[in-house]
Formats: structure tokens, sequence, C-alpha cells
């Protein structure tokens, strides 16, 4: 499988290099030059697997320059339940007869963004150890990226990991999740500013090349495609659990913010899965709602991004939506690059033609928005109606959803995280606390490793440049 650019420069990569260098160096985002098809035979096949087993099936049909035994046993060891809790790894619960939840966040962190991060971090370290190389980590994060990316990589020989976090605004479990790691490799820089601040520290310090070649930077941001590709996998998992039979056809209601998790179905849908809709739910940052209802894509700034009681989803632009464009517009590199590299720079939005946004609907996908309020009242009626209590991003998944049912058709909500992550609207919706896992019970007494630093590139860089392996 080969690699390409969305914008059409003159690429042409593997797995692995796709894997170490995030964006492509015209801007745009990689993809494989064409989604492998799936018939019912494979699917009846891989109905049976386990999810490690069928983890590999799925993964190896896009990569080719990592050998199979390899590849298969760095599967193995990331998909066990002593690390995810269960052997089903992503157990499938009814909630009603239409509807259920996929629990994708049993996971280190409790939230989903561990089922790809924890593939990364073993793929990173095979990867590295066949360059012989170091890798610095440099990331930025206002909560569940930042603890997946840490717990994914704590221990690791050949990476290091400078996070940095907008100081005291993270939830209290979020804070003593991250900082109560005692790995060495792990450092923990709390900013004194906000998450964009954070993100600007994060871009400067990647522009400057000769820093970033000296001490080897890199990133585990969401539009990496060994991201997207691991949540491929929970998909088809979801899909064989729901149905006996592979002529059923359901649908997938994805929590949304950059679009990571929800590209997933996207390509598991192009790749033949039997998905009827992909339902995306925003919160009140309704960027990418307002896309699937209009053809306008419109990305806001930091002053008009809300600051929510879904905050993972609280994003002004989505950085893997260029991906499905992409395909939306028959991979049409130079009109991709019209798009995103000048229309957008110049105008910060764009407008499909009516002929572009009327092809959405064919590759399945609707959408809804949900609010505070909406949140707390679908948290307190799940809890009420079937003793289960979900976070306030699935939430918003469940309203959404719930829009969109017909007479018939079943939904898979994706669950995104654990309900203890957010304990305050958790309070206020069901007046009771959250179940927790008897591993975290004592978490928040447990010793802190972090630094506070002023909201300066340079300090950053300081920082890196006396604790990093060169
Ligand atoms: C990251 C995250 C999301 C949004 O996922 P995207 O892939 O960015 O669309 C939703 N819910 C939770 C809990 C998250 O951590």
């Amino acid at each position: 499988m080969r690699y390409v650019s969305t914008r059409g420069g003159s690429v042409d990569r593997r797995f692995s290099e796709v894997l170490m260098e995030g964006l492509a160096p015209d801007g745009g985002l990689y993809v494989p030059t064409a989604y492998p098809k799936v018939d019912d035979a494979t699917l009846r096949l891989w109905r049976g697997l386990s999810y490690a087993e069928l983890a590999f099936e799925i993964v190896s049909l896009y990569i080719d320059d990592i050998p199979a035994d390899e590849l298969r046993a760095i599967i193995a060891s990331t998909y066990t339940p002593e690390v995810f809790g269960s052997a089903q790894i992503v157990p499938l619960r009814r909630l009603d007869e239409q509807t259920a939840l996929l629990n994708l966040s049993n996971g280190p962190t409790f939230a989903f963004k561990d089922m790809a991060m924890q593939l990364l971090g073993n793929l990173f370290e095979a990867e590295l150890r066949r360059r012989g190389a170091q890798l610095n980590i440099l990331g930025a994060t206002s909560g569940d990226t930042g603890s997946a990316a840490e717990y994914a990589t704590r221990g690791k020989q050949n990476v290091q990991v400078f996070m940095l976090s907008p100081h005291g605004r993270m939830s209290p479990f979020q804070q003593a999740q991250m900082f109560s790691l005692q790995d060495k490799n792990i450092h923990n820089l709390a900013i004194e500013g906000s998450f964009d601040t954070c993100q600007d520290i994060v871009k400067a310090v990647s522009a400057d090349l000769a820093f970033k070649q000296q001490y080897n930077i890199g990133t585990v941001n969401s539009i990496n495609w060994a991201r997207l590709l691991a949540q491929v996998v929970y998909y088809f998992s979801g899909y064989f659990q729901a149905t006996i039979d592979n002529s059923e056809r359901v649908s997938f209601s994805v929590p949304s913010g950059n679009f990571g998790n929800i590209c997933a179905g996207h390509i598991a849908r192009m790749m033949g899965l039997p998905i009827e809709k992909l339902v995306l739910a925003t919160n009140e940052n309704d960027v990418l709602d307002e896309f699937f209802k209009t053809g306008r894509y419109r990305v806001r700034d930091s002053n008009e991004t809300m600051v929510t009681s879904s905050p993972s989803m609280d994003i002004s632009k989505a950085s893997n939506f260029e991906r499905f464009v992409f395909d939306l517009l028959g991979r049409d590199s130079q009109r991709v690059g019209q798009l995103f590299g000048t229309e957008l720079s110049q105008h910060s939005q764009f407008s499909l033609t009516a002929e572009e946004t009327a092809r959405i609907a064919s590759y399945g996908f609707v959408s809804g928005k949900s609010t505070h309020v909406d949140r707390l009242q679908t948290i307190s009626d799940t809890w009420h109606r079937h003793r289960i209590m979900i976070d306030p991003h699935t939430a918003d998944g469940v309203k959404v959803a719930r829009e969109h049912l017909r007479g018939g058709s079943r939904t898979i909500v994706l669950e995104t995280a654990l309900p203890l992550k957010f304990e305050h609207i958790i309070r206020e919706a069901t007046g009771r606390g959250a179940p927790r896992p008897a591993s975290v019970a004592d978490l928040e007494q447990r010793p802190r490793r972090c630094e506070i630093i002023a909201p300066s590139a340079n300090k950053v860089m300081a920082y890196i440049a006396q604790h990093c392996t060169p």
C-alpha cells in the first residue's frame, strides 16, 4: 500500500514513513491510494475473530513494510484484556430496541483515544528500534489526548514525551491522571495560559526547523494516519457484535471534534462494511454540523470557540476533515488544495458547489447538535431509564442518534469517555458520583510530577534541551 497527499504534492510513501512524518510536505494529509474492498465472504470469516486477530487482518491491508509476524505480535500485545478490561476489548451494551453503546473507553485513560494511541506507541517503539533512533514527542492537550499519549509511551526506552497543558484548566481527574505518572520519560509542562497558548507554543517550536531537527521533535496529533487506521477496527467489531448476518445494516453515531473518530467510520464504510448512516454529533461548537447541513465550512477563531461541558469536542476547526472532503470530491487534489490551501487560509471558510454538497448523502453522513441542557437531560434520562451512566460527550452522541432514528433502524453510539472523567456534570445530572475502577481509587492522592512554566516558546525549548535524549 502506498500513501499520497490530499493536496497532490508528488509524494509516494509507505506506512512507516507516514507513521513518523505526520503531515505531508505540501501541507496535506496522507491517505492510502485506495481503500481495499472487503467482500461478504471475508466479512463472514472476520465475524469469528478475536479483536486482536481482526485488527491484524484490517491493519495489514494497509501496511506492507512491517513483517507480518512482527505486526501480529505488536497488535496482540496491544489489545489485551489486561489493558482494555475485557475479552471483547470493545463490548457492546444494549440501551433499547434501537440503540446500543459501543464501549471504547476501558483503556488506561478511560477515553477512546487509548484505542489508537496504545497501538501508535508500540508501532513508534518498533520503528525507532529499527532505525536506531530516539524521538522527543511534543504535544499540547486540553485533557484526553495528552494522557492517552503519555500512558501509551510511559517507560519506553526510545521516546520522551513533553506534554503542554493549560495550568489549572483540566478537570481534577485529568490532572491527577497525567501528573501522577512517575516515569522518567514523561514530562508534564503546565503552561500559564490557555489551551490555545499551548498549541501556539507547539507550533512555534515545530516551526524552528533547526531545533526540531537537532532534538528529533515529533508529534502524536490526530492527523496521524496510523491513529485513524487503528480506529477503523472497532467499527467492524461493533458491527459484528450488533448483527448476526452481513445482510443487516446499522448506523453509527459519533461524538465529534477533530473528525478523527468518524473519519475512521467513513473508511470502514468505503471498505464495504454495511453501515447505513454515519451520524455526526457536535456540541455547541457546531462547525461540522453546519457543514453537513449546508456545504459551508467556516472555521471559528478562538474567541468564537465556546468552553462547554463536553470539552473534548470544543474545536474551532476539524483537523482530519480534509481526508473526507478529498473522497467527497472524487479525490480531486487540485480542488482540495484550492479549498484547504487557498480559500481557508485567506477567508477562514469555503463553500462547496450545490452539486458537490448533494453528494454528501451518498456517503451516508447526517448530523446534529447537542447543548448543555440536552447533555444533562440525556445523562439523566439514560441513568433513570437504563441504570447506565454516560459521559457528556457520549450523551451528545445519544441525543443526536435519537433524532435520526427511523422505524426499524438501529444505531450504535460510540462511547468516547467514561463518566468518572467528568464528575461535575454527572453529579449535576444524576445527583450522584460516577463509578470508579479500583485501579484509580486513590489517584488524586498520589504524588505528582509537573513543571509550571511561563507561556514562552523559548522557556519550553530550554526545558526540552535540558531534559531530552539527543
Ligand atoms: C477526542 C474526543 C472526542 C472527539 O473525537 P474526534 O476524533 O476529535 O472527532 C470526543 N469525545 C472524547 C471524550 C474525546 O476525547
